[in-house]
């Protein structure tokens, strides 16, 4: 059967789901935890990618080597960056792009060497999976009528950023790129870009924890720990029950 794994960066947004794991199997490699087992009737891997693009796409390239994973699904939190991106909506990704990566004036902005591009795509079918899962695990949670469920690109890079200037400048920067975000985190273009180079699917899904602004340092630790769990284990939920059916 078909082997999925579902990465977060941090252990609060990972909580919820590792509670419902079946069967849990919990090895270590790499310095880091892996728990296999069963969720909703799916093989799953559970992993925390850690902080930073360089330790989750160490994570995600010893999920596929180590644990022969088939697919990769993130699930976490986020700043939000675009207009009306606000905290409690939740960012499905449809791209990646890393904003702190510049070898300009060898190579334009944003351009991965040698890629050749500056995107890395998320999986068409498997994300529109995770979009109709996360609306109907969105209705399930009962929230506030003003919280929106958004699709687009995201911005990742080794960051927290958390100023009115600086994530002015950030999107200000991207858009002439030509690059606009929908939110900024710190892992999802590595992990797209090594499932990239390996062909695997890859989706990702974010609940937006703070506005990357001057108070993002107080709202980000209340919503990782009240909220970013319950996000998860809604979306999940659904998620993988849809995998059930071909
Ligand atoms: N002090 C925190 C550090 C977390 S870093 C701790 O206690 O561990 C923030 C994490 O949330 C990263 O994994 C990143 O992907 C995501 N994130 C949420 N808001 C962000 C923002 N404004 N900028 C960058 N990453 C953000």
């Amino acid at each position: 059967m078909t082997i999925t794994a579902i990465l977060s960066a941090l252990a609060e947004e990972q909580q919820g789901l590792l509670e419902l794991l079946q069967q849990p199997q919990k090895s270590n490699h790499a310095g880091r935890d892996f728990w296999q087992g069963r969720l909703h009737g799916q093989p799953v891997v559970l992993a925390l990618s850690r902080i930073g693009k360089v330790a989750a796409a160490t994570t995600s390239t010893a999920l596929i080597e180590r644990f022969n994973v088939d697919r990769i699904v993130f699930t976490g939190v986020a700043g939000g960056l675009g207009d009306g991106v606000q905290v409690g909506d939740v960012v499905v990704a449809t791209e990646f792009v890393q904003h702190d990566l510049d070898a300009s004036p060898i190579f334009p902005r944003y351009e991965v060497p040698l890629y050749g591009r500056s995107r890395f795509p998320c999986n068409a079918a498997l994300t529109a999976r995770l979009l109709q899962a996360s609306r109907a695990g969105l209705e399930s949670l009962a929230l506030p009528a003003k919280t929106l469920l958004h699709h687009g690109l995201m911005a990742s890079g080794d960051r927290f950023v958390s100023g009115m200037q600086e994530s002015r400048n950030l999107r200000t920067a991207l858009k002439q790129g030509g690059h606009e975000v929908l939110a900024v985190e710190m892992e999802g273009a590595a992990v797209a870009q090594v499932c990239f180079d390996y062909g695997l699917p890859f989706a990702a899904v974010r609940t937006i924890s703070d506005r990357a602004d001057d108070t993002a340092h107080v709202d980000f630790p209340v919503f990782v720990k009240d909220v970013a769990s319950l996000y998860a284990q809604a979306i999940m939920e659904r998620f993988l029950l849809s995998l059930l059916i071909r």
